[in-house]
């Protein structure tokens, strides 16, 4: 039986559900979201969730930027709980990094956000475990901080949900089909019929698209994210660290239960399928980043791990979203490519396309993000290189 829709978006990720709720808010009438697991069962419930605004890319600073303050006040301005926990963020780096560093300070304290420059002695202040003998700058964004992946995502289809989206779980996607304008969504649970189809699938997208012709300029890796734990808890206010000095740029923060999760920021491992994804975390891995730990953390060198996962990272050419109207497809739209860095835009992404799709102004514009900036010339490029700092 085919189910008609005026908007169809396929992906129940962050990206997906802030979209739904978006269009909902908006007033954009039948909107279906279908989703082939569980809402927040994809990339999304693997991240570390980190929402800081230190971008040296304009588009990734406003969309930073307006998120932030959206999940500063997410029950007054979404309703529901998104486990914000502002900490702060520290920027451990070398020398070269001291100059794009203050670029960018400049423009986030020009939007309100309080950044500066600090000495090791001002820095051991606020982490009293770390270790700066070669750090040669330390930057410190006092806004930032970490949210609840599962939490943020849930309350957004929650909230969609209330205001009439029609959620669909366990509704896989097997194919599309366009013809006359429509495009319909064939799926385990029957077909789905719209003018407007978006495409959320994360790093699953490309696999959706090759039926319509499309391959979108991203690769697939694998992530690691491990837990470790001392004697002493990790007090869940010290302030989230991006060691830039380190060759993986790993980044640590916080956790529940007194831990400290590390992540890192570099290219991951390549994968073809996301699918394929398994959490092993091999020895290497461990012992790598257990060191890089233990020189930043010294009480860390007796560390205990406790947990690890991994997760996808969908690595657009430039390591920055693809997100709009898809050129020469009439009522198809993507938001892909996140690259490491999606959770903390997902308020606005979410925002800018539901305008974008109902042809209202775009209050974060994201032109700059569009799928024709490899063609033009135009791809994004950051001040610290490839990585998820861009
Ligand atoms: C380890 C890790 C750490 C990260 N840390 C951070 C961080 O600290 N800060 C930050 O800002 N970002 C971070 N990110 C990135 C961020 O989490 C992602 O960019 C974001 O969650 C992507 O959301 P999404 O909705 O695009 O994708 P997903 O969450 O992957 O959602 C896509 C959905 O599509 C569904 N789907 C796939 N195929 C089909 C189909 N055939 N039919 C129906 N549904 C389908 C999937 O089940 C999935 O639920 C991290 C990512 C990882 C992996």
């Amino acid at each position: 039986m085919s189910q008609n829709a005026d908007i169809i978006i396929i992906g129940g990720g962050v990206i997906g559900c802030s979209t739904a709720y978006n269009l909902a808010r908006l007033g954009a009438g039948r909107v279906a979201l279908l989703e082939r697991g569980d809402i927040c069962s994809g990339g999304t419930a693997k991240s570390c969730a980190i929402v800081r605004t230190h971008y040296s890319i304009e588009t990734n600073l406003n969309h930073a930027v307006e998120s932030l303050k959206i999940f500063r006040d997410f029950d007054q301005i979404i309703g529901g709980d998104a486990g914000w926990q502002r900490t702060g963020y520290l920027i451990l780096g070398p020398e070269a990094h001291r100059a794009p560093m203050l670029a960018v300070f400049a423009r986030q304290n020009a939007r309100g956000i309080d950044t500066r420059v600090l000495s090791p002695a001002e820095a051991a202040e606020m982490h009293p475990l770390l270790n700066f003998s070669d750090a040669e700058v330390i930057g410190y964004d006092s806004q930032a901080g970490y949210a609840d992946p599962y939490l943020t995502t849930t309350s957004y289809a929650r909230r969609a949900k209330e205001l009439g989206v029609a959620i669909h779980t366990d509704a896989t996607v097997t194919g599309l089909r366009a013809a006359g304008g429509l495009t319909t969504v064939a799926t385990s649970r029957g077909d789905f019929t719209a003018p407007h189809v978006v495409l959320a699938a994360g790093p699953w997208t490309n696999r959706l698209a090759a039926d319509l012709g499309l391959s979108f300029p991203y690769e697939i890796s694998r992530h690691k994210v491990i837990t470790l734990k001392i004697a002493r808890p990790y007090e869940k206010t010290w302030p989230i660290v991006k060691d830039l000095t380190t060759p993986d740029k790993i980044y640590f923060r916080p956790d529940s239960g007194g831990v400290v999760l590390i992540g890192t920021g570099d290219h991951g491992d390549p994968i073809d399928d996301a699918d394929t994804l398994t959490d092993a975390i091999d020895e290497a891995h461990l012992e790598r980043i257990g060191n890089l730990i233990a020189h930043r953390m010294p009480p860390f060198a007796d560390a205990q791990y406790v947990a690890g996962w991994t997760g996808p990272y969908d690595i657009a050419a430039d390591w920055n979203p693809i997100v709009g109207a898809v050129p020469g497809y009439d009522g198809l739209y993507v938001a892909v490519g996140f690259s490491g860095h999606g959770f903390k835009l997902a308020p606005t992404i979410g925002e800018a396309l539901a305008q974008t799709i109902l042809g209202q102004e775009v209050r974060v514009p994201i032109a700059d993000y569009g799928l024709d900036r490899f063609a033009a010339g135009h791809a994004l490029h950051g001040a610290y290189g490839i990585g998820s700092i861009s």
